[in-house]
């Protein structure tokens, strides 16, 4: 069964790590895609990956900064006037930003973290939900993080964003289940993509990789999740199966977040 056939999904951060493993994972079971990112050679190679694995997946490329509203219009726009419709959304571009302590965190860089993953999920959600209620149906996938569900230090404009990731899913699944529509988050723990190797190359600089395994002792599984892992969850939360599913953070992170 393909769950995705003639379905329209948008997936912002679709040029890389989660955002390009959940592509992939729909445009497998017939997605019609609309990819977004600020960096287009990323999105190109999306794209690439994606036709590699089905010739005839369809893939539109929407360069766009998710913290910037006129982008956000542009992107929803854009596949309102391709395809008519959406079905489900992928709201997932983020930052991690520079790590430090509370004292040391400079304004600027919480505001840059900020804008990123609070106020583009917020957008998108505003353009997206829009259209999603006047169709009657849609799903609304927000990527929060384990930062978003627990304290982990360090990460002062992260942990706010991504609380407040939680906090915007919540408060939107409440207004517009009665339209048909869903809205929930996902809490990954440490998935192996290019934020983590940067923000391992943060901590243990040219010995990150001892770095990535000191920090997987303390998992229960003992190792980084896998961009496809997290690629089959948001394909299910996205598909019909999950539509009453609604106002949830699931986290996925190997039981990282019980530790705490
Ligand atoms: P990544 O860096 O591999 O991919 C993020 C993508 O978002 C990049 O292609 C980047 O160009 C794009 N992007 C960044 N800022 C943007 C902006 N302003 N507008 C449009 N696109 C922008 O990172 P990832 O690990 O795939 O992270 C995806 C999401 O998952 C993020 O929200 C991140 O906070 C969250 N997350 C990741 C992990 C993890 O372990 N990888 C854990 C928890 C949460």
């Amino acid at each position: 069964m393909k769950r995705f056939e003639e379905k329209v999904v948008i997936i912002t951060g679709g040029g890389s790590g989660l955002g390009r493993a959940a592509a992939l994972e729909v445009a497998k079971e017939g997605a019609k895609l609309v990819l977004v990112d600020l960096n287009n050679d990323a999105l190109e190679e999306s794209k690439a990956v994606i036709l590699a694995a089905d010739p005839n997946a369809v893939v539109e490329l929407v360069q766009a900064n998710v913290a910037d509203e006129e982008g956000v219009k542009k992107y929803v726009q854009f596949t309102i006037d391709q395809f008519g419709k959406i079905d489900g959304f992928f709201n997932n571009a983020g930052i991690e930003g520079k790590q430090n302590l509370t004292e040391d965190f400079g304004i600027d860089e919480f505001n840059r973290v900020v804008s990123v993953n609070l106020n583009g999920v917020f957008f998108g959600m505003k353009y997206v939900l829009k259209e999603m209620k006047r169709q009657g149906f849609g799903s609304i996938v927000n990527t929060a993080s384990v930062g978003g569900i627990r304290g982990v230090g360090n990460q002062s404009g992260y942990a706010a964003s991504k609380h407040g990731v939680v906090g915007l899913t919540r408060n939107s699944a409440i207004e517009y289940g009665q339209f048909g529509v869903s809205v929930k988050a996902i809490a990954p723990g440490a998935i192996m993509t290019p934020m983590v190797e940067a923000s391992l190359k943060q901590i243990g600089g040219d010995n990150w990789e001892e770095a990535g395994k000191e920090f997987v002792s303390v998992n229960p599984m003992k190792r980084f999740g896998k961009p496809e892992e997290v690629g089959h969850l948001v394909a299910f939360l996205l598909s019909n199966q999950a539509d009453f599913i609604n106002a949830v953070v699931i986290p996925i992170d190997g039981g990282q977040s019980y530790k705490y």
